[in-house]
């Protein structure tokens, strides 16, 4: 299958008063053309910023792209002029968010702010604009287009307007499109609408998602593979299956616990104890030491390897680093 974006090593630092907040710490993944990759963890994890510095919007200053690639079919993001970029966003690659009404101006009508990309980015004519237009909001499951196009922002339920926000990035046809916890703000059945939407316009036109969620419901429902973040650093990559049924790192154990189960109806969750580390001064070994059952003197000091259990599943913990049984046959000898 064909990669379409490559992030190796990437590093994103927020310079404060009170020092240097490293959010992002050396991240590597990749996507497919065509597939769902879901980045999940607690707020503060570094999803966002990931996903941010994708689009080249890290805040600069405070924030920095400090290390590492973006490449996207092959060319480096961090790289290129801003002008470039300009270029690229909206066009190949395409954002949501989480709050559809900050998203839409509440002052010009929908079909302007649909066709608005398209003006600005490929020299169609008004006539071929609207067509498109109708088209999208018929793509997105809005009825009666025509007369919709003419209303405003506040003439839509909260749904609606998501709809629209995700009419209006795929209107230049990206091949990306990122989408920064989609649903959050929406009640349960909207929030299951959307995601199903998701998956049709996938099928339609092949887009490849980048979803970014603190919510394993969302996920189940339309991830190919799960990244999982905790503290900056990507713990445990696999395929929906393989995070679900076979978790290996304790964190992503502790998440899927915490997560509410419809069949068992009155058990209390477990959430995980604890709280992420500073990441003004994040500890060099693995980050989830204080609050892991199973950690290790090593665990604190040396941050684990990246453990291959198959050729899509990777997690970093010393319970699976190969090295750790060396690491032990020598503190047994001492
Ligand atoms: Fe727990 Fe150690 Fe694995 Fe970290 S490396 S998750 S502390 S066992
Ligand atoms: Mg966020």
């Amino acid at each position: 299958m064909e990669k379409i974006l490559e992030v190796n090593n990437l590093h994103v630092t927020f310079t404060t008063y009170g020092g240097t907040v490293k959010a992002v710490r050396g991240v590597n993944f990749h996507l497919h053309k065509g597939e769902t990759l879901a980045i999940v963890g607690e707020s503060g994890c570094g999803k966002s910023v990931t996903s941010n510095a994708i689009m080249r919007l890290t805040p600069e200053p405070p924030g920095k792209i400090s290390q590492g690639e973006i490449l996207f079919h092959g060319k480096d993001l961090t790289k290129v002029w801003e002008k470039e970029m300009r270029s690229i966003r909206g066009v190949d690659i395409s954002m949501i968010f989480q709050d559809p009404m900050t998203a839409l101006n509440p002052t010009l009508t929908i079909g302007t702010q649909l066709m608005e990309g398209l003006k600005q980015h490929q020299n169609v004519s008004g006539s071929d604009a609207k067509k498109k237009a109708l088209e999208m909001m018929d793509l997105v499951g809005i009825p009666n287009p025509e007369e919709r196009l003419k209303q405003y922002p506040h003439q839509f339920s909260g749904g609606m307007r998501q709809r629209i926000v995700i009419a209006i990035a795929l209107i230049c046809e990206p091949e990306l499109l990122i989408a920064d916890e989609p649903t959050t703000a929406l009640d349960v059945t909207i929030q299951a609408q959307i995601l199903e939407l998701f998956g049709r316009i996938q099928e339609e036109t092949g887009v490849s998602i980048i979803l970014i969620t603190h919510d394993l419901g969302v996920v189940a429902k339309i991830a190919d593979r799960i990244a999982v973040m905790y503290a900056g650093k990507i713990i445990e990559t696999g395929t929906k299956r393989e995070i679900f049924y076979e978790p290996q790192h304790p964190y992503t154990q502790g998440l899927l616990k915490s997560v509410p189960r419809l069949d068992l109806d009155g058990e209390k969750l477990t959430p995980i104890d604890g709280t992420p580390p500073d990441l003004f001064s994040p500890p060099q070994g693995c980050p989830f030491t204080a609050r892991c059952p199973f950690a290790m003197e090593v665990c604190d000091k040396v941050y684990p390897g990246d453990s291959k259990l198959s050729g899509t599943h990777q997690v970093n913990c010393w319970l699976q680093d190969e090295r750790a049984k060396q690491l032990l046959a020598v503190s047994t000898v001492r």
